[in-house]
């Protein structure tokens, strides 16, 4: 049985994983379906204090990680799959087995959004995607739509225009979400153009089983245009990881477990890090500072004998 287990790898998860194991915790982290979280889906991260020239996303995931193992963390892959949280010691089901523990952190993180097509999901992998990072190579001299307007939607057009030939930002009102700099990168940046008020209402073509073009609605004047391009990238913001807590913790309206004095959930012993706790911030710097408060959190009601 163990003290502490830690569900997620993000920075949240690291983050609890570094304080609990200089605690002497010796948590167990389960590395969850995307390991290293949504850092690992980016690229150049410009706003982690400490790193004054960037660093890639993978990179500082990956020395989380080292650090964390350092001090006595110890992984495993898969991710949880079910939970008995009605009494101590907790039962996390596990892909290939069960674990028990005093303590849980839940660092789940968040996935990405979908629009809801059924083209988008019959093109998945054949010209729609999710994550620049992982497919823009494929994309070489080709026409793109980035769907969204906030700084995942920007940073994903900006790394695009290393390959694409034009990068099309189609935004479901005229003004965006993003930060002041990553607007201000985009407007600057030649191959990008936007399509304002508009949301993709097909994706075209699931005959031919690859993306031809989209055709496109303005909701402002109700009217469609078709587009022909090569490729969709859809970054439309995230849900949380939360499926498997659903009747166990309480939550938002959206998903998000609700926690309370720090990191606390509705059962003593269960503390939520990192985006699957927050809808408002979401920065890798703050998933890591909730990590660090979860492990506290975790450390102290241990000490007092689980109250
Ligand atoms: P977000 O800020 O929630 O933005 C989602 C965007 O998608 C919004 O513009 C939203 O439109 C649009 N959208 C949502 N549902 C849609 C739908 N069904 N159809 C069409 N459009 C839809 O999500 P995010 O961009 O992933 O960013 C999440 C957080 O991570 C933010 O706090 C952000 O600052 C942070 N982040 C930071 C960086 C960076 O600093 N470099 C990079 C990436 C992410 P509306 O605007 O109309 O709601």
């Amino acid at each position: 049985m163990r003290q502490v287990i830690i569900l997620g790898s993000g920075p949240a998860g690291l983050t609890a994983a570094l304080y609990s194991a200089r605690a002497h915790l010796k948590p167990l982290v389960v590395d969850g379906h995307e390991a290293g979280g949504q850092l690992t889906l980016t690229t150049m991260v410009e706003n982690y204090p400490g790193f004054p020239d960037g660093l890639m996303g993978p990179d500082l995931i990956a020395s989380m990680r080292k650090q964390a193992e350092r001090f006595g963390a110890s992984f495993r892959g898969g991710s949880a799959t079910a939970a008995n949280l009605s009494r101590r010691p907790f039962r996390i089901t596990i892909e290939g087995g069960v674990e028990e523990c005093q303590a849980l952190i839940i660092a789940t993180g968040a996935s990405a959004k979908l629009l809801g097509l059924e083209s988008e999901r019959k093109l998945m992998g054949h010209g729609v995607s999710t994550c620049a990072t992982c497919d823009g190579f494929f994309f070489q001299d080709q026409d793109i739509i980035v769907v969204g307007g906030g700084d995942s939607a920007m940073e994903e057009a900006l790394f695009l225009t290393k390959f694409a030939k034009r990068v099309t930002v189609m935004h479901r009102r005229d003004k965006l979400r993003a930060s002041k700099i990553m607007q201000e990168k985009a407007f600057k940046n030649p191959k990008i153009d936007f399509v304002w008020d508009s949301i993709p209402d097909e994706i075209l073509d699931v005959h031919q089983g690859k993306v031809t073009g989209v055709i496109s609605k303005n909701l402002k004047t109700s009217t469609s245009a078709e587009r022909p391009v090569d490729g969709v990238f859809v970054a439309i913001g995230h849900t949380p990881n939360t499926q498997i807590f659903r009747d166990l913790l309480d939550m938002d309206e959206l998903g998000y477990i609700k926690t309370h004095d720090g990191t606390r959930t509705s059962v003593p012993g269960v503390f939520a890090a990192g985006d699957v706790q927050d809808r408002v911030y979401r920065q890798a710097i703050t998933a890591a500072g909730s990590g660090c408060m979860a492990a506290m959190d975790a450390e102290r009601f241990l000490e007092h004998g689980g109250h």
